[in-house]
């Protein structure tokens, strides 16, 4: 469960981002955040992984105030929560099978460890023949399913997507969405995907929370989006 209890935030140049936020968060929802640039998105999805701080409110993860975590401990929050963006940035030197397995390295796992769950990862997302293509050589559909095979591999609760489909045509989009609805149906991971991509959330009917200004504007159970 994610909560946010009367989250404002505003930026020290004085923008408003977010206005008063009230969201309750169940396990193993999927959520589709849209609204208009700078409507809040990217600031309600950097403030639970604690790359930005509110203003003032709470953020509770699984009841746990999040604000309260100390700085040291902040990248065992992050392990709990994936992240996937639209400029993710593959390491270029690196294979598709290395770029998954860094969060894993930096952890220190076993060699053995780490070959089982990048395969797994890459199964799952369906790039195993890709294992040891580098990125250049990948559509960008293909870059962004190394992205989410790395963002999952951590097995985290949590998994945030901001604009995965930006840079992609409809056919991929649908795919790369298709691929994080059947990670949130399997894992049970819980999704919030930040979009003004109204075709893929018009297509996936799932709750829609509608940001305007850093306010909730609407919050429909299987949501649509009309772009303006
Ligand atoms: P969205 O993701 O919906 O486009 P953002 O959360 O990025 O919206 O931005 C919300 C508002 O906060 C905008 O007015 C934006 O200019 C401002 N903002 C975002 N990030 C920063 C920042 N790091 N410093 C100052 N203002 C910011």
């Amino acid at each position: 469960m994610i909560e946010f209890i009367s989250v404002t935030k505003k930026y020290p140049n004085g923008a408003l981002a977010l206005d008063d936020i009230n969201l309750k968060i169940a396990d193993g929802e999927f959520i589709f955040i849209v609204g208009p640039s700078g409507a809040g998105k990217s600031t309600l999805l950097k403030l639970i992984t604690r790359e930005t701080s509110p203003t003032s409110g709470t953020i509770l993860l699984n009841e746990e105030d999040i604000l309260k975590i100390p700085k040291n401990k902040i990248p065992v929050l992050r392990r709990r929560i994936g992240t996937v963006f639209q400029d993710f940035k593959l390491l270029l030197t690196k294979t598709v099978f290395e770029n998954v397995a860094v969060p894993l390295e930096v952890l220190g796992y076993k060699e053995s460890e780490i070959e089982k769950q990048v395969s797994e990862a890459l199964d799952k997302v369906g790039l195993l023949e890709k294992a040891n293509s580098f990125p250049l050589q990948l559509s960008g559909g293909e870059v962004q399913r190394t992205s989410i095979a790395r963002a999952i591999i951590s097995k985290p609760q949590v998994l945030l997507a901001d604009e995965p489909t930006g840079d992609l045509d409809p056919k991929n989009s649908l795919e790369v969405v298709s691929l994080i609805e059947k990670i949130n149906k399997e894992d049970k991971t819980t999704i919030l995907m930040a979009t003004h991509n109204a075709q893929i959330v018009n297509h996936f009917k799932k709750r829609v929370v509608n940001l305007k200004k850093g306010k909730i504007e609407s919050d429909v159970k299987e949501g649509r989006y009309e772009a303006a």
